[in-house]
């Protein structure tokens, strides 16, 4: 599965992958399947959530928890995660500015990407 969502490239929404695993493997793979596999793979860091989306991308830097910043192209729908420890502070600090705890941390900025500005699509 998170070969599936490596060889991609971009974020993948569930029932894409269910379509990628069939084409794959003899045996037909349920969407709960799926799904459960998805869950799984985010609790340990290793994949996350893009919501804007409704898909899912695998995690660039799984070795360690970190908030994931995500910077999602418009015109052709790819991804690019950075990683940035001044913004995870940032964020920490915030919220502990409000007494906020949280747990899920993922950023999503929407735009164009530089491959498609160079294409002159943006
Ligand atoms: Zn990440
Ligand atoms: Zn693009």
């Amino acid at each position: 599965m998170l070969e599936l969502l490596w060889e991609s490239g971009r974020p993948t929404g569930a029932y894409e992958l269910v379509e990628a695993l069939k084409l794959r493997d003899s045996r037909p793979v349920g969407p709960p399947t799926v799904y459960r596999a998805l869950e799984f793979l985010m609790a340990q860091g290793l994949v996350a959530k893009i919501e804007s989306r409704n898909a899912y991308v695998p995690c660039a830097h799984p070795e360690r928890r970190h908030d994931c910043l995500f910077f999602i192209c418009c015109n052709c729908g790819s991804s690019i995660e950075l990683e940035d420890r001044r913004f995870e502070s940032l964020l920490s600090e915030n919220a502990a500015l409000i007494g906020f705890r949280a747990n899920r941390r993922v950023i999503e900025v929407e735009g164009t990407c530089a491959r498609c500005i160079a294409d002159g699509e943006g």
